[in-house]
């Protein structure tokens, strides 16, 4: 450039050393001055191939100039129009690779293109931005991807919200709201699938005389009739098939109450599919057909029924009719805790004259194993209809869970209220007793009374624990050397029951094991309440076991019933452990804990009572 800023130049084309003359001779006026050694020209030359490069390979496209008239990204307030901004840049890289593809040769022999732009991560400001370009979005692939991904969200409990931060941070997970999107498409499909219908039942008084506190109880109940359509198409096409053309479709329903929180009840009825074998005893096997929050009473509970009546008849009396119009016979069952199977079926509680749910013993004569009483139905301490008519008196089957559980809590009883009463329990014994149970490696303690005349309380056991207690509890210790004997005695009691506890619970069991059970578990309740032998004082004396008034009505139906029900269902190719309810006390568990425990699915804000959340979460 010259005194006027005027630019000049001067170039040859023999040598760069002879421009380096004419430079000096016409720009700089010097023309005596010589340059010796090598001259550098610094040339941009990197910034002027590319554009060359650009103009040459594309005379077709022109690169899009800069637009002066569009804000920075930074002053960009709005998410949509940043959005917009980014997926702008995008479709312009987008074509633009296509040509850098082209001339790269990424083509197979007849010059189509091989390679394609799949995803681009942009940093923009920190935040990561990721933009794919796979057209494919909808391809089945992409579907189950997207349906895993939900599935997994469900499982682990991850909400809406938690996802989306989840997917800011990590740039290559799927947009939430792509996510979102195929949810809606799901519960869509679901819905007509399996509709949920809501109704509100209320009802006003119960003759169970301890309602005082809630008479209103009935919120509303939720409840899928359907499920049988989903379910049997899934056990017909499974490999290999769990039901196959021809076979007896057995259905189990079941219901449980359960407490959430202090004042809420909430009552879950469910069904398996028995043919599922071992499988229904896992919670994902069991299907909530109708979950209500509200006591488990009479009255509510034969709203339910009536709901299910109908279908409940049809489906025993012409079966289920699949969509190749195949019909399949169906054949129902219903097992539960004590407390709901008397309530369905209307019989008095188990405290009462005439208790049991399957026979007309009295309460006096519980203890009495030289009677025998035959499955069949109470007809002496009935207050209300049975509901749920259309399931056989003989398919309602005893639940070995709290068969087991409320047993347990019996011979537990028994052994700490009779340690407790003697003197050195509040120091020794109770140490002992909680040692013991530390080696079994069980959380045990005991709760002194707050009262002068109150009782000791203990620790409430989980199943898993009371069974290890009935396996391996050493009781022998705990008796000096005098009673040594009747420790013996306590212990071989709750070996015994466990052992048969265990029989109860076989895979497959013959005729045989089944006649001796149930002349061990008879000996069982005799050796329970085995009265003392010989007179007070006498050196001769027989100490006896418990009190005939102590056998409960599990303990009666343990040993009059149980027998019954192996055979029953042993000519049906079933067995009993197929009817436990763990697997829906522990699916109850996951539903409090999962949609009372402040986890909102979905967003939270919904409109629907939280029971409709939970029977969509379960589709
Ligand atoms: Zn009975």
């Amino acid at each position: 450039m010259d005194e006027n800023s005027q630019i000049k130049s001067r170039y040859s084309l023999s040598s760069a050393g002879a421009a380096g003359s004419l430079f000096l001779k016409e720009i700089c006026n010097k023309p005596n001055s010589r340059v010796s050694g090598t001259t550098l020209f610094g040339l941009d030359i990197s910034f002027l191939q590319q554009i060359c490069e650009i103009i040459t390979s594309q005379p077709q496209q022109s690169i899009t100039p800069v637009n002066n008239h569009k804000r920075c990204f930074a002053e960009l307030t709005s998410q949509s129009q940043k959005n917009k901004r980014i997926s702008m840049a995008g479709k312009e890289i987008a074509t633009q690779t296509l040509t850098i593809l082209k001339k790269n040769k990424f083509t197979s022999s007849s010059e189509e293109i091989i390679a394609s732009l799949e995803t681009i991560v942009l940093k923009i400001n920190g935040e990561i931005v990721e933009l794919n370009f796979n057209s494919d979005n909808n391809t089945a692939d992409f579907t189950r991807h997207l349906d895993s991904i939900i599935r997994s969200c469900d499982e682990t409990l991850i909400s809406r919200d938690s996802y989306r931060r989840l997917a800011k941070a990590v740039p290559n997970l799927i947009r939430e709201h792509v996510v979102e999107r195929r949810r809606n498409e799901i519960t869509i499909e679901t819905n007509t699938l399996v509709p949920i219908k809501l109704f509100n039942i209320h009802s006003v008084n119960f003759d169970d005389g301890n309602d005082d506190e809630n008479q209103q109880d009935v919120s509303g109940i939720e409840f899928n009739d359907d499920d049988v359509d989903i379910i049997i198409p899934i056990l017909t096409a499974s490999m290999p098939p769990v039901l196959k053309v021809g076979d007896k479709i057995s259905i189990r329903l079941s219901g449980d109450g359960r407490n959430v929180g202090r004042k809420q009840k909430h009552v879950m009825l469910t069904m398996c599919v028995l043919n599922e074998e071992e499988a229904v005893l896992s919670p994902a096997h069991q299907y909530s057909i109708c979950l209500y929050l509200g006591k488990e009473s009479y009255d509510s509970l034969s709203t339910v029924s009536a709901k299910f009546s109908h279908e409940l008849e049809q489906l025993k009396t012409n079966g289920y009719k699949d969509s190749n119009n195949t019909i399949w016979p169906v054949e129902l069952f219903f097992s539960g805790d004590w407390k709901f199977v008397a309530l369905v079926l209307g019989i008095n509680a188990a405290t009462s004259n005439y208790f049991c749910l399957y026979c007309n013993c009295h309460k006096d004569e519980r203890y009495n194993m030289d009677k025998v009483w035959l499955n069949s139905k109470n007809t002496r301490g009935r207050k209300n209809t049975m509901l749920f008519q259309e399931i056989d008196q003989n398919n309602w089957i005893i639940d070995e869970l709290h068969l087991m559980l409320r047993i347990s809590d019996v011979l537990f009883q028994c052994l700490f209220y009779e340690l407790i009463k003697k003197k050195d329990f509040a120091n020794d014994t109770q140490t002992l007793i909680i040692a013991e149970m530390k080696r079994l490696h069980i959380h045990f303690e005991f709760y002194p009374p707050a009262t002068k005349n109150g009782k000791w309380e203990w620790t409430s056991l989980m199943g898993p624990d009371k069974e290890k207690i009935l396996k391996d509890f050493q009781i022998k210790q705990l008796f000096d050397g005098r009673q040594a004997t009747r420790g013996q005695d306590i212990e071989h009691l709750w070996r015994e029951f466990y052992r048969l506890y265990k029989i109860m619970r076989q895979k497959s069991i013959t005729d045989e094991e089944i006649d001796q059970f149930e002349a061990d578990a008879k000996q069982w309740i005799r050796d329970f309440c085995r009265p003392t032998i010989g007179n007070l004082n006498d050196a001769n004396q027989q100490e006896g076991m418990y009190l005939r008034t102590d056998i409960t009505p599990y303990m009666h139906v343990f040993a009059q019933h149980v027998p019954q029900f192996m055979r029953y269902l042993k000519q049906k190719g079933m067995v009993l452990r197929h009817f436990s309810t763990s697997s829906i006390e522990k699916k109850n568990h996951q539903q409090v804990r999962l949609f009372f425990g402040g986890t909102t699915m979905g967003g939270g804000k919904s409109k629907n009572p939280v029971i409709h959340d939970i029977l969509c979460y379960e589709n």
